[in-house]
């Protein structure tokens, strides 16, 4: 056979293949990010898929009970826009980490507690189990670390 031919068909072929692999890597990220969002219970909540008792919503914010409190008040802050970890901040989406701050003075407001903690897990070893970014807002009574 050709020379030419061979090396030509040849490296069309394996260009062919790396695209494949490529496209198919793409695809089931693409499956994987949509298996996990449709069990992200939060964006279930966010999206009113699920019931939560909301005291404090925005344009970019939603606030709610922990469901398991470990304080009188334990309220949960959480971006609507989908991040799975604070690791996941950067100069371009601040204004959003800053939200969550801003959301937890207001309902400190709100709910006439002006003393507070907040505490956010950043990844599995630090203790986090839902995977979207979520502050963490405890009256002073609260028992536990989280
Ligand atoms: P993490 O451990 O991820 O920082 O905190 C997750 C928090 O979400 C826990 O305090 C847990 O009690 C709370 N939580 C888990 N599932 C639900 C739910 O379906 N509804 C509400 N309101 N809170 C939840």
């Amino acid at each position: 056979m050709n020379k030419n031919f061979v090396q030509k068909f040849g490296g069309f072929s394996r260009r062919k293949l790396i695209f494949e692999k490529f496209a198919k890597k793409k695809i089931k990220n693409k499956i994987e990010k949509m298996a996990f969002l449709r069990e992200n219970i939060f964006q279930k909540i966010i999206d009113k898929k699920l019931p939560a008792d909301v005291v404090f919503e925005s344009e970019k914010i939603l606030a709610f009970r922990d469901i398991a409190p470990k304080a009188a008040t334990h309220i949960l802050i959480v971006p609507k826009k989908f991040f799975r970890t604070a690791r996941e901040i950067s100069e371009k989406n601040l204004e959003i980490f800053g939200e969550l701050f801003l959301a937890a003075k207001k309902i400190s407001e709100k709910l006439k507690i002006p003393d507070y903690k907040l505490a956010m897990n950043v990844g599995e070893n630090a203790g986090q189990v839902v995977p979207h970014v979520h502050l963490h807002f405890l009256s002073p009574d609260f028992q536990s670390n989280l």
